[in-house]
């Protein structure tokens, strides 16, 4: 496995594979991976000839009161892993790198699926994610990109702006890889203490739950609030607990299949999932 920083280098080490037609995946990350990136890796190992991993923390995904500075860097420990599951290619620049030091005038803004849910709380969070991704989608020119549904938003937005500017690659939405307890991957559980560490999977039983409800013909919006009270209960601050459309419009009953969204934070300390509910009439 090749380790790059630099754009020059990469293109260097991924030359031959382009001359030769291979097949080139490419999964983003900011890095400190868990399962939950390695299975990313390990879709794109069975699609992709050749497979590169980015791990670059974005600054302009952050807001100025969000962790930035002290999202964990884990870049040794990261390698080790990528290494055993088969990735060619670790593309890990610095911001000097993905920037350069002269201003940035232009913007990807993507509109309608970004005024709701996370974006509502997280302001030019999906403008800075929509920025580096199309960076990194031209820097590395795959044919495939692997994306988690954990980050469902994320998702859409991607695959939204992929098909409005005919980028030429197909976007792959992987399924939430979750802890034994249910509690999803994250890098931000590492910031749980040992005491929320235990009260997160409450957020992943009570879609459980949720889930079981509609289907016994609870309405949503019942649902909606029997899960907050849940998850307040505990002692999770909710930032929003909402179903959508999987294309992410609103529903206001279960009369199709529905992603329940939950946003809440426990201390300081923000978790997200999401839960598809399928219709089985
Ligand atoms: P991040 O490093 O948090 O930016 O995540 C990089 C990629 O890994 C994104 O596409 C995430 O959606 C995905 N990812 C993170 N956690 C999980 C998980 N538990 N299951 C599936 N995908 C995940």
């Amino acid at each position: 496995m090749k380790t790059e920083t630099t754009i020059q280098g990469l293109s260097a080490s991924l030359s031959p594979a382009r001359s030769a037609r291979k097949i080139i995946g490419f999964v983003p990350t900011m890095g400190n991976l868990h399962e939950g990136h390695l299975n990313l890796v390990r879709e794109a190992r069975k699609l992709c000839d050749v497979v590169v991993v980015s791990i670059f923390v974005n600054p302009i995904q952050f807001g100025p009161n969000e962790d930035f500075e002290n999202y964990p860097r884990t870049l040794e420990q990261d390698s080790r892993l990528l290494a055993d599951v088969g990735c060619d290619i670790v593309f890990a620049p610095t911001v000097e790198q993905m920037y350069g030091n002269k201003p940035r005038f232009t913007n990807i803004s993507v509109s309608d699926i970004t005024n709701d849910l996370c974006g509502l709380q997280r302001p030019g969070h999906f403008d800075g994610v929509a920025v580096v991704v199309t960076k990194l989608f031209n820097i590395v020119q795959p044919n495939f990109a692997f994306f988690g549904q954990k980050d469902y938003q994320q998702l859409a937005v991607i695959r939204q702006f992929v098909r409005d500017l005919n980028i030429p690659l197909e976007v792959i939405g992987v399924p939430i890889t979750r802890a034994e307890d249910g509690l999803a991957l994250s890098s931000r559980n590492g910031y749980l203490t040992e005491e929320q560490r235990k009260i997160a999977p409450t957020i992943f039983q009570s879609l459980k739950a949720a889930e079981q409800e509609l289907h016994n013909g609870v309405s949503l919006v019942e649902v909606l609030e029997n899960i907050k009270h849940t998850l307040t209960q505990v002692g999770f601050i909710v930032d929003y607990v909402e179903a959508r459309t999987p294309e992410l419009q609103k529903i206001e009953e279960f009369n199709q299949n529905v992603i329940l969204f939950i946003a809440a934070k426990l201390g300081t300390t923000r978790l997200i999932d999401n839960l598809q509910v399928k219709q089985t009439v």
